[in-house]
């Protein structure tokens, strides 16, 4: 007889960072659209929204007061500012689902994956996405259109700094064929699922297994 079902596990917390353009955003919603156990931690930010973004998938749009206010109440696990604008991530949703056994993705800059890996560090796991080329990354930012010329310059210049941060990650994809970068994603959450550390239950498991040895 099986007690497999005495053994349950903590949920983790996996973020995706990379330069704007490298294609995290797929890789995202390609994860989340497979895998029902990981959801989204829908961040708080005080940027405007863009064409098609809804509040509450995308983004909960604040005010620059709003967000400061949440941020003074320690309603954010992490915040920062990036580009012009602030970004937060909320605490509540984040405790809720991971003592519920459930993942969550975190598609934050590396100064968000900083503050969590000083909070969170054993539910963390750090995934960088790399372009393969300079050439990959311009050609993905000029595709998208709703964004001015300027801003796309704005983020070719952001995109060599985050890249300078890559050594402070788990686990790195160079993201040139957009089905291999899912998959070997997908293999790091499968993995990391099975550490020892986030398994509850198992010493119980354990000793019925030896008890009827
Ligand atoms: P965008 O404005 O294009 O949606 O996001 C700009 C950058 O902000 C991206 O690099 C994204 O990863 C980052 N970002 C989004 N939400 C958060 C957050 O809650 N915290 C931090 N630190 N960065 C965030």
């Amino acid at each position: 007889m099986s007690n497999k079902e005495l053994v349950g596990r903590r949920g983790l917390m996996l973020a995706l960072s990379s330069p704007s353009g490298a294609g995290k955003t797929t890789l995202s919603r390609k994860l989340l659209e497979s895998d029902p156990q990981i959801t989204m931690s829908v961040s708080a930010t005080t940027r405007k929204p863009r064409p098609g973004e809804v509040e509450g998938r995308d983004y909960y749009f604040v005010s620059t007061e709003d967000f400061g206010l949440m941020r003074n109440r320690g309603e954010f696990l992490e915040s920062a500012k990036v580009f012009d604008n602030y970004y937060g991530t909320p605490r509540a949703p984040v405790e809720n689902a991971l003592s519920l056994g459930h993942d969550v993705l975190f598609d934050i800059d590396w100064q968000g994956v900083q503050q969590l890996d000083e909070v969170a560090h054993e539910d963390l796991v750090k995934v960088f996405v790399l372009p393969p080329s300079v050439q990959d990354l311009e050609r993905r930012l000029n595709v998208r259109a709703q964004d001015s010329a300027e801003v796309v310059a704005a983020r070719m210049a952001k995109a060599s700094d985050e890249i300078s941060h890559y050594q402070e990650y788990d686990y790195i994809i160079i993201n040139d064929d957009v089905e291999r970068a899912f998959g070997e994603l997908h293999s790091i959450l499968q993995a990391e699922r099975l550490r020892r550390r986030r398994l509850t239950g198992l010493s119980d498991f354990v000793k019925r297994l030896r008890d009827t040895l």
